[in-house]
Formats: structure tokens, sequence, C-alpha cells
């Protein structure tokens, strides 16, 4: 597998409980590296933008509250399979099912409040790493 870069996000819950830095070294320590990061205030248009996928679904007016309710910080994530390694990292969306040791098991609340985003695909990678970063900040 090559190198890829992944986009992620710390969500609301994760920064207002001061567990920016656990959820980090759970990255680092899977080998993926922060080439780019942020911590960022979402506007709602910006988060109605980046979960537009979602927008039919009944639980996306609370997504969207919810991700503009504290600040976030916005990353870019590099290493070998990064984009499946994070997924991995993360843990399923419930945490009720995440695995032992992912960042969901240890620190999401709820399915809603789940701690962070990552990327799905090499796609949507590419789009949601355009979404909020400029080539500047992707400083390696
Ligand atoms: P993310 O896209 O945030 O990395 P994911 O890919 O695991 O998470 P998606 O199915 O893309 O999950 O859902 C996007 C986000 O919407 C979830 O991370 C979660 O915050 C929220 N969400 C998903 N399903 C529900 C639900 N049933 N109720 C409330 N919120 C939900
Ligand atoms: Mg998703």
């Amino acid at each position: 597998m090559a190198v890829q870069r992944t986009f992620s996000i710390i969500k609301p819950d994760a920064t207002k409980r001061n567990l920016t830095g656990k959820i980090i070294a759970k990255f680092e320590d899977a080998g993926l590296r922060v080439v780019a990061s942020k911590r960022i205030q979402m506007s709602q248009a910006q988060a109605e933008g980046f979960y537009a996928v979602h927008k039919e679904r009944p639980f996306f007016g609370e997504l969207v509250e919810f991700m503009i309710s504290e600040p976030v910080v916005v990353q870019v994530l590099e290493g070998e399979d990064a984009i499946a390694k994070n997924r991995e990292v993360m843990g399923a969306t419930n945490p009720a099912d995440a695995a032992e040791g992912t960042i969901r098991k240890d620190f999401a609340l709820s399915i809603g409040e789940n701690s962070v985003h990552g990327s799905d695909a090499p796609e949507t990678a590419a789009e949601e790493i355009k979404y909020f970063s400029s080539d500047d900040e992707l400083v390696g």
C-alpha cells in the first residue's frame, strides 16, 4: 500500500473534555503523522456543507448543531494506508460496537458525539482536505 493522506476532525465532545492530546497520541502510535492541524470554530454553513451527503438523514440537524457547539481540531494525517488505518484507530461509528483500544471505544459518548471524523475513501479524503485546508497549510 502506498503512502496516503486522510482528513480527520477531533469533534466538539472531545475538545470540550480536553482529549485532543490523547487522541493525537493514538494516531501517532498507529504510525500516522499529523501533517496539518488547526483548531477552529466551524460555522453553520461550513458544517452543513461538510455533511451535505447526510442532509436527508433524520439526525442531520442534530449533527450540524453538535459540530458547531464547541471548537474542533481539523487535521491531515499521513502514512501507509492512512485512510483505512485511521478508520481502524477510530473504531465503529457507534461506540457500543467499537473494538477495544479504539478512540471511540475509549472516549466517545454516543453514536452522535463520537469524538472523531475520518475520511472513508481516497476521493472523499481529497475533497475534505481541500474543504478545510489550503496548500500552504500542508506542511509535512
Ligand atoms: P464520520 O463521517 O464522522 O467519520 P462515520 O463515517 O463513522 O463517521 P457516518 O455514517 O458517516 O459515520 O455518519 C457521520 C456522523 O453522523 C457520525 O460520525 C455521527 O456523528 C453522526 N451520526 C451517524 N449516525 C447517527 C445516528 N443514528 N444518530 C445520530 N448521529 C449519527
Ligand atoms: Mg462518514
